[in-house]
Formats: C-alpha cells, structure tokens, sequence
C-alpha cells in the first residue's frame, strides 16, 4: 500500500488551471498528447447543463501553452454564452490545437485528436474553427462521431446559415433604430468580404440597400464591385465610412476606443468574432448611443446549423427558421438594453447567464 500523502498538492501556483482567471469553473479540462504526430491540444468544456459541449476547434500558433489555455477557457465559455442564446440544448466547449496551419498540420495530427475528442464520449463535440477545415473535419470524424459541420454529419458548410443570421440581425438593428426592418436605401459598409460577408451584402443588396466594401483581399473586393456596384474602401477607413450600418465581417477587434471615437454608424452589426477589443467597448459605444448587435449571438447561425442538424439531414427549414430567430432574441437584447440603459453587450452576457441559470435549476429539481 502506498503511504498516504502528507502534505496536500498546492493549488496557489498561478499557472495551474484551476486558478487561471479565466477559469470560471469550467467543468473539464484535458490536455490531449500525442508524441508521434506531435499533437499537443487543449480541450476545454465549460458547462453542459443544457447538453454536451459543442465548439469549434482552433488550430493556432501559440507562443507557449499558456496561451494556448487562455484562449481554450476564454473561447469555451464564449461558446456556453453562444449556445445557450442560440437557443440550443448544447453547452459550451473549444478545442485549441497548438500548431501552425499552415506549416504543421498532418492527417496524422488530425487522426490523434479524433481519438482523443472519441474518449470524452460526447462530453465535447467539435467543428470548424480557425485554422480548420472541412477535409480536416472529415478526417477527424474518421475517429468520432463527435464531430459536426461535415456533409456526413449534416448540413455541412456553416457560413451561409452564418450569414442568414447576420441579415436578420440586420434587419432586427435596423427596426430598433429606424422604426422598420426594411434595408432599402439604408447605406451599410460589409469590412471582410469572404465567406459570410460577400453572402450577407448580396441579401441586403437584394433587398435595396446601398453597399460599401472593404477587404485586404483585391478578388473579394472587386466581385462585390462588379457584382452590387458596391463603392470599395480602404480596409483602415471601413469603420468611418459615412453609413447607417457598419457589418464588421473579416477578422476580430475592429472596435476599439479610437475607432468608436470615429464611427460614423449609428448601428453595427457583422459577423466578425471577437469584436470588441475590451468589455469596456460595449461600454462606450452604449454612451456613443451606438446599437451594438453582441457578435456571439448575431454569429451564431453557424453553430445553429450544426447543432440542430442530424447525420443524413438533407431538409433545412427547421436550421432556418432557429436561424431567422436570431433577429427575434437580437430584439429582446435591444428591448432590454434600452429599458435598462445598459450596454447591450452586458444584457446578452446576462441573458446567456439566466439561460444556464434556469437549465442548472430545473436539472436540480429533476434530480432531487
Ligand atoms: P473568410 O475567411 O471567408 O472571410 C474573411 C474575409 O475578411 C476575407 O475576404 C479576408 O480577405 C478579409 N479580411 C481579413 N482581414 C481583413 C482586414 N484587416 N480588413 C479587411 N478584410 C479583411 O471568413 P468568414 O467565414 O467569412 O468569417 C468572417 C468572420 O465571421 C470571422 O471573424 C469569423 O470568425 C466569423 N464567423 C464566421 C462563421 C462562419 O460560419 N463562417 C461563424 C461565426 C463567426
């Protein structure tokens, strides 16, 4: 028998994760290893009082580790607030990989971390994220059935269904701020014309309104040029341009204090994650009197589509009419913010909260 411990293990070292300040009680933790395809990945789940763990996961050049577990817990928890918002019975996970796309992803590397998202048996399921792709999806899911987003699985690529909510989105600001839904004539500048960007100015476009474009990428641009006679704009300028709407749709950070200083909009909503560069952002574009549509809950048409669809779905009304319903919980955040004269970045965060709150209840009454 081995001699019982005599001096319990310290918990004060600021590096260990239970005393991470992003913790937040996350439920589980795992650090997946794999020497001989040189996987190192961080699997966080954050809560699953209303289902399992649904996250895409990132694959990421880290600096250290560290990093890496910063981003896992922040993201997860992220996702619990997305999910739960959406509307979903899913709670809130990510997977980081630490590793350069680019350079050092192998399907090998892919394969170990199939077989380690396998051995949590549905506590985690995972997507696309940065740095992933479909094909790597599907070789992941040669491991897993816990893994969404394939044509396999469902309904395969989320953007357009990320898309769709990003209009309703639109049309949900457009009402709260202007009295009506409609799009027409209003001007809206879409920075990031990719997948979901170009897909959310061609339904505004076809609904009458007037469109400027930003993108650092010359293709994208100039097919929303000749495509919608959008007027293009320096990427730097975007967020000034003279618009009703501004549709932050490339990468995250585009509000900061200098450029909410200079925002012409009196409405943004895109698709972009991460918009804010801190809390205190949502803060001032609320004193700005700036109608901030929260990222996590205008994006999330994506994660809607994967998780509602089943293996073999080919039907979509269901995923769309969850879908359009972002406009409708878009509202109630609007609704209250004003009511309550909050930032509406605080009202969706507290919102998210009540949802898990309400779940963790009813799962101890059915427990007792
Ligand atoms: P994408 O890669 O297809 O498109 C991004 C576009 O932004 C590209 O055209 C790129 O050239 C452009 N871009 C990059 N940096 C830029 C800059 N500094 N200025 C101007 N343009 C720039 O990506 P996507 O799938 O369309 O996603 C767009 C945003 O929406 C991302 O922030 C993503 O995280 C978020 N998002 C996407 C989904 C989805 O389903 N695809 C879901 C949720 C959130």
């Amino acid at each position: 028998m081995n001699a019982p411990m005599t001096k319990p293990l310290s918990i004060s070292n600021p590096h260990t994760p239970f005393d991470h300040p992003e913790f937040d009680g996350h439920e589980q933790v795992v650090f997946a290893n794999d020497t001989a395809s040189s996987l190192q990945a961080i699997i966080a789940v954050h809560d699953t009082t209303l289902g399992p763990a649904l996250g895409g996961c990132r694959m990421w050049p880290y600096a250290n580790s560290g990093e890496a577990l910063t981003d896992a817990l922040r993201l997860s928890k992220g996702m619990s607030y997305k999910n739960a918002l959406a509307g979903l019975p899913m709670g809130g996970g990510k997977a980081v990989v630490i590793a350069d796309a680019k350079t050092q992803k192998t399907p090998e590397m892919l394969v170990a971390l199939g077989r380690h998202i396998d051995r949590m048996a549905g506590s985690y399921i995972t997507a696309e994220d940065v740095g992933m792709s479909d094909r790597d999806l599907e070789i992941i899911s040669t491991q897993t059935a816990h893994a969404g987003g394939t044509k396999a699985r469902g309904l395969g690529n989320p953007s357009p269904y990320t898309a769709q909510g990003v209009y309703m989105g639109l049309k949900a600001a457009a009402r709260h701020k202007f009295g009506s839904s409609n799009l027409k004539g209003l001007r809206i500048c879409v920075k990031g014309t990719g997948s979901v960007g170009a897909t959310v100015a061609r339904l505004a476009h076809a609904e009458g309104a007037k469109l400027w474009v930003a993108d650092v990428y010359k293709p994208n641009l100039e097919r929303m040029v000749n495509e919608l006679g959008a007027t293009q704009v320096e990427t730097s300028e975007a967020h000034k341009a003279d618009v009703d709407i501004f549709a932050p749709c490339a990468l995250g950070a585009d509000l900061t204090p200098k450029t909410i200083r200079e925002i012409k909009a009196s409405i943004i909503s895109g698709a972009a994650n991460n918009q804010l560069a801190s809390p205190d952002d949502g803060e001032a574009l609320h004193q700005r009197g700036i109608l901030w549509a929260p990222d996590y809950v205008i994006n999330a048409g994506g994660v809607i589509s994967i998780g509602l669809a089943k293996p073999g779905d080919t039907d979509d009304t269901y995923v769309r009419q969850q879908v359009d319903a972002i406009g409708d919980t878009l509202t109630k955040i609007f609704d209250r913010a004003a009511k309550e004269n909050q930032p509406t970045s605080l009202i969706a965060d507290h919102m998210a909260m009540e949802i898990i709150a309400a779940g963790k209840d009813k799962k101890a009454m059915t427990d007792a």
